[in-house]
């Protein structure tokens, strides 16, 4: 058993804290992993503040984890000593239903074992990445290409995957007109790989202040959404609108941006419903639907395409002690695009 260095959160209200925690000894196929970076999602954000439902506290989030490894267990064959390895937001998962099978282990029947707040198959709580080590089952560790440094390759594992997997599966590529809602940790990756799939990327932002970072992300049109001409303008433009607005939008909208048979995919996770007028969909077959992370082989997928295109997150790397702070500043979108804390300071 390795006792880890983590920061712990002991409710909604309460400031990150230095903690231990146990990660258990190596099973045949598990991994131990010295985690040097880990980023900071706004959903670490939604969960350690309880919006999404309760939570069992203390808390330890980080989902976008990059590390070394620094043991293996006897059966292990994917990994050893010294390689660079991520780890994002699941760690198992029943590995037997249809859509593990099929590669979709984020959609597991049983349901997937969430880095943290989640309980592992032994039955003790998981904890995440704002710590010093983690303990893995190989089939959930992905392998970092070298030319990507471990700090810009933490946000990855959840932000790139989260944004890769939508575009892909609806199809963002050459002769496609894609739009991204809210240009923050998601939002920056979503426009870095929807350009570099070829696609023709317009950003929606609350107002013009990040233009010329999109622009050179890879975005050929940028507008303000405090704009109300933004929407007249844009009627029935974009074959596919990633939305990773992490608060309620007026989806009918955006809705209204779409060509016959677009589609709206939510990523952003906001705690309260959504409304859609049916009119907003029907009147061009129009569709709204929703994308969960990626799963393990699209991942890695993901990981050999930011490689091959050179593409990273921009980020700024902090110290655990400005864990508190961070999140304020997530909240305030004033952060460009990810917060990601060197583990050597927990
Ligand atoms: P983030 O860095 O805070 O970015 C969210 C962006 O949304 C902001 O930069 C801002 O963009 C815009 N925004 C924020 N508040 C808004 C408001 N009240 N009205 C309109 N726009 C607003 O967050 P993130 O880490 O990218 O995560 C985004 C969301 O995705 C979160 O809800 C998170 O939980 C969710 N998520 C989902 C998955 C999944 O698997 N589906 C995975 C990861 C994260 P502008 O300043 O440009 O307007
Ligand atoms: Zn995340």
């Amino acid at each position: 058993m390795v006792i880890a260095k983590a920061r712990a959160v002991d409710g909604p209200d309460k400031p990150f804290r230095e903690a231990e925690i146990k990660r258990r000894d190596l099973d045949s196929h598990d991994v131990l992993i010295e985690i040097k970076y880990a980023g900071i999602c706004h959903s670490d954000i939604h969960t350690a503040y309880g919006e999404w439902g309760p939570v069992d506290y203390p808390l330890v989030p980080g989902h976008e984890i990059a590390g070394i490894v620094t043991a293996v267990g006897p059966h292990v064959t994917k990994y050893k000593v010294g390689d660079r390895v991520g780890v994002g937001c699941m760690v198992d998962s029943c590995g037997e239903c249809e859509n593990c099978r099929k590669g979709e282990e984020q959609y597991c029947l049983e349901g997937n074992i969430q880095t943290y707040a989640g309980v592992d198959k032994y039955g003790e709580p998981t904890q995440g990445g704002y710590s010093t080590h983690i303990v893995v089952q190989e089939n959930f560790v992905l392998s970092i290409p070298d030319s990507i440094e471990l700090d810009a390759a933490a946000p990855l594992l959840c932000a790139g995957i989260t944004t890769y997997s939508p575009l892909n599966h609806w199809g963002a590529g050459p002769g496609k007109k894609v739009a991204v809602i809210g240009m923050g940790g998601l939002g920056h990756m979503a426009v870095q790989i929807a350009h570099a799939m070829g696609a023709e990327v317009t950003v929606l932002s609350r107002t013009l202040n990040k233009k010329e970072d999109g622009l050179q992300l890879g975005a050929s049109h940028y507008y303000a959404t405090s704009d109300l001409e933004t929407f007249e303008k844009l009627a029935g433009s974009f074959d596919l609108i990633i939305n990773t607005v992490s608060a309620k939008i007026d989806l009918d909208a955006y809705l209204g941006l779409l060509t016959l048979d677009g589609a709206l995919v939510n990523v952003g996770a906001p705690a309260e419903p959504l409304a859609v007028n049916v009119f907003s969909l029907i009147g061009h077959r129009r569709s709204f639907a929703g994308s969960l992370i990626g799963g393990i082989r699209e991942t890695q997928e993901m990981l050999d395409f930011c490689a091959e295109h050179n593409l990273a997150p921009m980020i700024e790397v902090i110290s655990a002690d400005q864990i508190d702070e961070a999140y304020e500043r997530v909240l305030a979108s004033d952060v460009k695009y990810r917060f990601v804390i060197d583990t050597s300071t927990i």
